[in-house]
């Protein structure tokens, strides 16, 4: 249930109503908006009596919920949630975020390369995988704790904000330490353990990439876990869902984008790279996420595609990324977004 109280509700109204939905034990989550005040149960809302609560002043409207998501709702918090980067940039709101870098970091050389390209184009952020979810466990893994320390490095030099993956609790720490953006990979979208101990454990933004067959409401429960252990910077990120379709790696699911929009406050981005899996796809597909409203990109960039030690055939050149910006520069006007 979310009581929405009158743009003119009083303090006292506010506090006397979030009170009497206490006093049917459940906790109230308050929030301030643009435009007015909403008091979201969480909890057995059941027990409140809503005809009682319509009566309360201050009062505007009672709504139930029928979604399971409460935190990750618009219903409770109807104003976008921006997510403030390390160095002043953003995730969510006007300003659209493109994320770039490689699949995995292979070398210093590599890294700070890429990363000083992206930063040159405009990027907000640089990728790279560390420990890598690999299908074969004959494939390169990452170069883990050295590749963290080689992201940090790149990210100090470049100035850009890093977002690598984690793939197990055992890592918190180290990515408290190293990681800006701490980015939770398709396959472990529903590793609850792991989100509820990334909810508990930092306050640094979450990307949430969407699991390969998880539906919206899957993927929104999954950003509740970190949300309801305590960390509401969460971003969302859709990177194409398995379907009959083999032509490409996954198949872009765009409407994804607009239903979690509508749905949700928090911000989605779209990896165009993992969900197509072909390079020559990555311009078109990235233009078509921003003009279906996403709030940004993740971009897999690498020097030298055919040799890249993971992802080659998807990744773009850094010639290739700074042609696309230009493009998504000028689609973000049309579409009324900004881009730094
Ligand atoms: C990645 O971003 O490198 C990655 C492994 O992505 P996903 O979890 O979407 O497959
Ligand atoms: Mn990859």
């Amino acid at each position: 249930m979310v009581i929405i109280m009158k743009s003119s509700a009083s303090e006292a109204e506010i506090r006397s109503a979030k009170e009497a939905m206490e006093a049917s034990g459940v906790r109230v989550m308050v929030s301030k908006g643009s435009e007015t005040t909403i008091l979201g149960a969480e909890g057995n809302a059941a027990k409140i009596d809503r005809e009682k609560m319509e009566q309360y002043p201050g009062v505007e409207r009672v709504m139930l919920v029928s979604e399971p998501y409460k935190k990750a709702n618009r219903k409770y918090h109807p104003d976008d949630s921006i997510i403030n980067l390390p160095g002043g940039k953003t995730i969510g709101g006007k300003k659209l975020a493109i994320i770039a870098g490689p699949c995995s970091v292979e070398t210093d050389e590599q890294i700070t390369f890429v990363a000083d390209c992206v930063k040159k184009s405009g990027a907000a952020a640089l990728r790279g995988g560390a420990f890598k979810p690999r299908t074969s466990p004959y494939s390169f893994q990452g170069l883990e704790d050295k590749g963290l320390e080689m992201l940090r490095r790149a990210g100090d030099e470049s100035g850009l904000p890093i977002v690598t993956e984690i793939m197990d609790v055992e890592h918190i720490d180290a990515f408290e330490k190293y990681v800006d953006v701490i980015q939770v990979g398709a396959r472990n979208m529903q590793n609850f353990n792991l989100l509820k101990r990334l909810g508990a454990g930092t306050t640094k933004p979450i990307l949430l990439k969407r699991g390969l067959s998880a539906t919206i409401e899957e993927w929104l429960m999954s950003a509740e876990y970190i949300m309801a252990s305590g960390n509401n910077n969460v971003i969302l990120c859709e990177r194409g869902i398995r379907t009959f379709e083999t032509f490409t790696r996954n198949t872009l699911d765009l409407s994804a984008v607009l239903a979690v929009k509508q749905q949700s406050h928090l911000p989605v981005i779209v990896d165009p790279s993992h969900a197509c899996g072909k390079a020559w796809m990555v311009e078109k597909m990235s233009m078509a996420a921003i003009a279906a409203g996403a709030d940004g990109l993740m971009i897999e960039v690498h020097n030298d595609p055919p040799h890249a030690l993971c992802d080659g055939a998807q990744s773009i050149t850094p010639v290739q990324f700074d042609s696309l910006m230009g493009k998504i520069r000028a689609l973000a006007s049309v579409v009324g977004r900004d881009i730094d």
